[in-house]
């Protein structure tokens, strides 16, 4: 259990969301858009040139444009429970695959995020559902650093530094994909990062893990 006191008083009110009144937001959304240029769809409508992929959690409190100050039309976003990149997974290969090599994005940024349920989850025995099976990945990753984890006493700093490692593990596995793999074999200008967002300040944090080449792949993962 987190040290602080959660109860309903201490969260985000969302008790004013409802579904009449998320329509009721697009009208306004519309107004103050249209209001600020009045080509604003219209140039929106006319295509998307995004230079960043973001691969994130499915959480509602790390919205990608939202904690980085952009607007439609300059992420393309991928998000799933605890920001994975499965290499089995075929959405996000596809987003990837479009992103790469459609889009031509110059930024993929794997970004988790501290508190993440999906990691605490994996950390635990308690069985969940169907879930237990994707957060089953990130299992893996604290068998590869279990001696590090292990010496870590404090159940949220543990945690937190699961987020982190999951980070890098994904951004690992993002480099694996033969989608960056033969990108930078082709020369293209691309570049992998790993970030974490802090919930508690809203700032993020880079794990300094990019990467712009094939010279970090271990040998068995490079293809020909
Ligand atoms: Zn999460």
């Amino acid at each position: 259990m987190s040290s602080k006191n959660i109860t309903d008083s201490t969260i985000h009110d969302t008790s004013h969301i409802t579904y009449e009144g998320l329509l009721a937001g697009n009208q306004t959304f519309v107004d103050k858009m249209l209001a600020q240029d009045p080509e604003y769809f219209d140039k929106l409508a006319n295509g998307q040139k995004p230079p960043v992929l973001w691969i994130g959690c499915a959480d509602s409190r790390v919205p990608a444009n939202q904690i980085t100050n952009t607007a439609p039309g300059e992420i393309f976003v991928h998000r799933n429970i605890a920001n994975m990149v499965v290499h089995t997974d075929m959405n996000m290969l596809s987003v990837l695959d479009y992103a790469v090599n459609v889009l031509k994005v110059k930024h993929v940024i794997v970004v988790g995020h501290y508190g993440c349920g999906g990691v605490l989850a994996a950390m635990g025995n308690k069985q969940v559902g169907i879930i237990d099976n994707w957060l089953r990945n990130i299992k893996d990753v604290y068998r590869l650093y279990a001696a590090e984890l292990d010496a870590i006493t404090d159940e949220k700093q543990r945690g937190d530094r699961l987020v982190e490692l999951n980070v890098i593990e994904n951004v690992s596995h993002l480099a694996q994909t033969s989608i960056v793999q033969n990108a930078w074999t082709n020369g293209q200008d691309l570049q992998v990062h790993g970030w974490v967002y802090a919930l508690e300040t809203g700032y993020i944090k880079d794990l300094k893990v990019s990467s712009s080449n094939n010279d970090g792949l271990k040998d068995v993962f490079k293809i020909a």
